[in-house]
């Protein structure tokens, strides 16, 4: 897709379309207002992708506005994991860092300005009460008997409500709209109620607090903010936070909404990902089989990766949900050309080359990564005893298993030629060993007469390899859609094997130096980055994707093969 299609869409549309009757003065000013209430997932990385990029592709502005209305759910946690995520998603908000609770001042005074004109009243209707009189999508709603009250008397009970003179749900603020509107959201909404709870920033100087309705649209509009992006549940809040403002009479943003990311196999919901950490499904929010962005940072993505992912999927008006390999394609196609590949065994079988000299050992040159000139070469120790993966032996191989098998020659990588004489068994019949014989003249991995083994083969030295922990995931879920059960809870199809840890595991002693977040290929297996639980002792990694796409290579494997037996039947 060229790059240009992919920075069009209906958004674009509409801010060219601003730009050509110049409303906002040809100005782009967007934000990303999360909500504190738990750590970032990638269908934020979606939204702060799409505000910050709109912001850069028009040479505009976009803040950082924490909608932090509600203290019952928020922590300062929350706040400070935010800003690491967006920070190292890469993006940039200057010194635009907001809080809407930095406006409880003048959206207190915007709430007075609507009592003074009659358009917000104090109820004192019980919250069950104001619900049933609300109506429902077929009846209308009903008046609140305290709807009526002169101004005067709803300036006193709204100052009793600030000052502390009500309980919880004694009273609230509510705007005074319209009652029996086809739109839910305009039967007088509530605009302030009282909480009990001290805030993270403000303390306790307040005691009533704007819901959400009411502080986002007049945030937007004191923050200069020209297009207000949100999601689509948000379509039918529009009327209101248009009334707010055209109410108020201060700037008018406009708002946009587009279809929210959902992603198969994992779940994409604040109020859900909080349930997997509370109750000990994962391990913490950075648990690294959480689509949070802590969760593939640690699992290894990087931020360029989640970016490509963002642009490619585009924004549209159609919910749907991408496929969890869409994402997985761009870790892969990135750590393609900047992860240097390294040799690991993960399930050893020991190897002893017969005609090997017993005290040699061999520094051979090894390419770091072949997308990459510049990355160059290291040193791998060669010996007489080695590790291969056991599932590169068979001792009766099927017709289309070309690794090795007895009597057969195979390549090791960057090594030599070496073919098989002889299976140890252990009591049970087991392989426990296998008794090689190398060629030398093959040494780097070619034979002087040309010929080539079908398979190569990654190794390590037994006696140099280092001991680490692979952490090998899988989705955290085993189904596509884990919301999609109405009966079941979504904790019901929990995957038990997505997370299934190999101890020992074996690796290149190159990786000695590795550090924490250095990503590395390991060969012929899958993408791999160092854990921060490593420790001078035993390096942990985790694997961060397959080197293939394996779910791909399943559903295609029947068609293809037919495919294959029709060509061959038309040939003969
Ligand atoms: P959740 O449903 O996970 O609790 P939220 O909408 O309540 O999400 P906020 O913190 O309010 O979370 O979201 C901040 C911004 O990110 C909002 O503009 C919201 O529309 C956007 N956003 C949230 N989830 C998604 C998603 N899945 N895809 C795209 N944008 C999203
Ligand atoms: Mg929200």
């Amino acid at each position: 897709m060229p790059e240009t299609d992919s920075k069009r869409n209906f958004i674009t549309e509409i801010i060219d379309e601003h730009k050509q009757t110049d409303r906002f003065q040809g100005q782009v000013h967007t934000r990303f207002p999360p909500e504190p209430n738990g750590y970032l997932h990638i269908g934020h990385a979606k939204s702060i992708c799409l505000n910050f990029g709109l912001a850069q592709q028009y040479g505009g502005l976009c803040n950082l506005r924490f909608d932090d209305t509600n203290p019952a759910t928020e922590e300062q946690e929350y706040i400070d994991a935010i800003i690491d995520d967006v920070r190292w998603l890469g993006y940039d908000w200057g010194d635009r860092l907001f809080f809407a609770s930095d406006y409880f001042d003048q959206l207190y005074d915007m709430a007075l300005e609507l009592i003074r004109i009659g358009r917000a009243y104090v109820d004192q209707l019980s919250p069950e009460e104001i619900r049933a009189y609300r109506g429902t999508l077929t009846a209308p709603g009903i008046a609140s008997p305290w709807r009526d009250r002169p101004v005067a008397e709803n300036l006193a009970l709204f100052e009793k409500m600030r000052a502390g003179g009500f309980q919880e749900g004694e009273a609230v603020l509510r705007a005074k709209i319209d009652m029996s509107s086809g739109n839910i959201n305009l039967r007088d909404p509530v605009m302030y109620r009282i909480l009990d709870t001290p805030h993270p920033r403000t303390g306790d100087a307040w005691r009533i607090y704007p819901m959400y309705d009411f502080a986002h649209g007049q945030s937007d509009s004191i923050e200069g903010i020209t297009h207000s992006i949100c999601t689509l549940e948000y379509e039918d809040h529009r009327p209101l936070y248009d009334w707010y403002l055209d109410n108020i009479e201060i700037p008018h943003p406009q708002q946009i909404e587009f279809a929210r990311l959902n992603l198969s196999h994992t779940v994409l919901s604040k109020r859900k990902l909080i349930r997997l950490v509370q109750e000990g499904y994962v391990r913490g929010w950075d648990d690294p089989r959480l689509p949070t962005i802590a969760g593939l940072r640690r699992r290894g993505y990087t931020p360029e990766a989640i970016r490509e992912f963002c642009d490619e999927i585009g924004v549209g008006k159609v919910k749907g949900v991408v496929a969890l390999h869409k994402l997985e394609y761009h870790i892969r196609h990135d750590l393609n050309k900047r992860a240097n590949r390294v040799m690991a065994v993960l399930n050893p079988l020991r190897v002893v080359i017969e005609n090997y000299p017993e005290d040699l050992v061999e520094e051979l040159d090894a390419i770091n990564n072949p997308e990459d000139a510049s990355a160059g070469t290291r040193k791998v120790p060669f010996s007489k005893v080695l590790y291969i993966e056991r599932e590169d032996f068979m001792e009766d191989p099927p017709r289309k298993f070309f690794r090795l098998a007895p009597g057969r020659e195979v390549r090791l990588r960057y090594a030599y030629f070496i073919t098989c004489r002889e299976i140890i068994k252990g009591a049970k019949g087991e392989v426990i060993e296998l008794r090689c014989i190398y060629d030398p003249e093959t040494r780097g991995g070619s034979a002087p007469d040309g010929r080539r083994p079908k398979a190569t083969l990654h190794w390590v030295s037994a006696a140099h390899a280092l001991e680490a922990q692979a952490r090998l995931y899988d989705t955290l879920f085993t189904v596509e859609n884990p919301d999609a059960d109405r009966d079941q809870d979504f904790t019901a199809f929990i995957n038990p094997h997505s997370l299934q840890v190999v101890d020992p595991a074996l690796v290149e002693p190159s990786l000695a130096t590795a550090q924490p977040g250095d990503r590395f290929q390991f060969e012929r297996l899958a993408y791999f980055v160092v854990d921060a639980d490593s420790t001078g002792e035993r390096l942990v990694f985790n694997r961060i994707v397959t080197l293939r796409d394996q779910w791909k290579k399943q559903q295609k494997k029947k068609p293809r093969r037919r495919k294959q037996r029709r060509a061959k039947r038309a040939q003969s």
